[in-house]
């Protein structure tokens, strides 16, 4: 399989967000991110990074960055493709940052595999969630959502596994390469960073701590058993290390 990171762009939140507790009053910039997937089976795509518009007008305050370059049909562009080439789109959460590029899909008649409880809670949120999932348009009339549930292999070698924490319908996702070359373990927003994950720290924006904490042990235990690599969704430091389309790990 390939699997390809797409550059969404940036955006700025508080230290205390990427760290609960820790840091607080420090600005940090963290990469926003999709993932391609080239399988045997069909052409997978896991998030659509954040819409600039939209940011810009709700959440101003996290400086976002993004140029067309950086938007999903671009980056699908880089890689050889359009939207309509792919079979599924997944979201890990519904949070702003993860489907700004869900809306590029409108109308394509393409499924968007959502964790049914997740689906539920962004429709019908906390007060305090508002701002993560203030972009709502993935929920638009053509969209040809599959509310999902469960652990679940998506394609072989492709497994997506419950995480919540975060949020109520979180999922992480394993890559096992056919060819045995080393699996990757997409741990998306269960922990933010590298320093996070080897201190058992969950984001400063969870629903449920203990299940938070809970997904952190699940993540370490998937690694551990699979002996996969652990890919964080927002590390910039971890980021510059990673091959971005159209480079991309050819497993
Ligand atoms: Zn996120």
């Amino acid at each position: 399989m390939k699997i390809w990171f797409l550059d969404n762009g940036s955006i700025v939140i508080d230290h205390a967000q990427l760290q609960w507790n820790i840091g607080g009053g420090t600005a940090v910039r963290i990469p926003s991110y999709g993932l391609l997937i080239e399988h045997d089976e069909g052409l997978f795509l896991f998030d659509t990074g954040f819409d600039l518009e939209h940011t810009n007008r709700v959440l101003p305050f996290e400086l976002p960055e993004q140029t067309p370059e950086q938007t999903i049909p671009a980056q699908l562009e880089l890689c050889g493709f359009r939207p309509a080439d792919v079979t599924a789109l997944v979201n890990s959460h519904l949070h702003f940052d993860h489907v700004g590029g869900n809306k590029h899909f409108a109308g394509t008649g393409i499924r968007n595999l959502v964790h049914a409880r997740e689906i539920a809670q962004a429709r019908n949120c906390e007060p305090f969630e508002h701002l993560g999932y203030s972009d709502r348009t993935w929920d638009h009339e053509g969209a040809s959502l599959v509310p999902v549930s469960g652990d679940f292999e998506l394609a072989t070698g492709l497994t997506l596994y419950e995480t919540p924490g975060h949020t109520v319908g979180h999922y992480s996702l394993l890559a096992e390469p056919a060819s045995g070359a080393k699996p990757m373990l997409f741990a998306f927003d269960v922990v933010y960073n590298q320093e996070a994950y080897g201190k058992g720290i969950q984001p400063g924006f969870h629903i449920d701590p203990v299940a938070g904490v809970r997904s952190i042990r699940r993540i370490k235990a998937l690694a551990e058993g699979h002996g996969a690599d652990v890919y964080f969704s927002h590390d910039m430091d971890a980021w510059h290390t990673y091959r971005h389309a159209p480079d991309c790990y050819d497993v």
